[in-house]
């Protein structure tokens, strides 16, 4: 895949950076600091990786999850806007769904009570630059667990939703509507994020966007292959062509970081990335 860059396995699962997100961290480093001159600027720095490390312990949650349901992940890529898991082989119960829905902002919670923890060790000892570093970490994690709680598919919050309406909808009415709602929220995100003038909102609302209406036209494509019969012998069609491919999404609720810049071929990457 062009345009990032292959950091290192965990889980023996490859973790690679978007080229968009190096220009980006400086910018997230000078948003995230509370103090001024260099060691303030170091601070942020470190916050910023902080934050982004989180991400993708988010994403690697799902990632083990869906590894002991029996799926496949192919990487998991961090981007400015979030992180995202890339997975083949998807189980069709909805409560696995559900599970590995869950488990990216149950790793947020736990690693926000983590950091609460040792922010609070830190201000015991008196060692403020850490202290306000390890706060900030706690606070975006708790962040970033409820924001991917919120029903907007494909979130996970979303997902949950889904897999919820399958056993009663089927999953491509299930898809269909969850995805209506993911895009009345990205609807709602992109405004919000226009009136407050927060950039990478807006982007994540149309990330959302695009993503419902993707995932959506794929499940479409894969229900109308499996219910292809041949005229002639009515054999069902072998169907190698349409593999699961989901993608689990968590963008960060970013506040007003990196307001003054956005990746722009960064949304043309995902999506061919999606279809290929
Ligand atoms: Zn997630």
């Amino acid at each position: 895949m062009a345009r990032s860059t292959y950091l290192f396995r965990l889980y023996g699962i490859p973790i690679r950076v978007h080229i968009t997100l190096w220009f980006i961290l400086p910018l997230f480093a000078l948003n995230l600091t509370v103090q001024q001159g260099f060691l303030g600027f170091l601070w942020g720095v470190i916050a910023a990786v902080g934050l982004f490390a989180s991400v993708a312990l988010h994403e690697l949650g799902h990632s083990v999850v869906a590894i002991s349901k029996g799926c496949h992940v192919r990487e998991i890529l961090l981007l400015p806007i979030g992180g995202i898991a890339q997975l083949t082989q998807m189980p069709s119960k909805p409560a696995d769904e559900i599970k590995i829905a869950i488990a990216g902002p149950a790793v947020s919670l736990a690693l926000s009570l983590l950091f609460g923890i040792f922010s609070f060790l830190a201000s015991v000892i008196g060692f403020s630059g850490l202290f306000w570093t390890l706060s900030i970490l706690s606070g975006i994690n708790l962040m970033l667990a409820l924001f991917n709680l919120l029903p907007s598919f494909p979130m996970d919050g979303g997902r949950v939703f889904r897999a919820w309406m399958t056993p009663k909808l089927g999953r491509l009415e299930a898809t269909r509507r969850a995805a209506k709602i993911g895009r009345i929220m990205a609807v709602i995100f992109g405004i919000y994020g226009l009136f407050s003038g927060q950039i990478m909102l807006i982007a994540i609302a149309v990330f959302i966007y695009l993503a419902a209406g993707a995932e959506y036209r794929m499940v479409q494509a894969k229900e109308a292959y499996s219910h292809y019969t041949n005229p002639w012998t009515h054999a069902h069609r072998p169907t190698p062509e349409v593999q699961d491919d989901e993608i689990y999404v968590s963008p960060p609720p970013y506040a007003d970081a990196a307001n003054k810049s956005s990746g722009s071929s960064m949304f043309d990457d995902l999506f061919k990335q999606w279809h290929r």
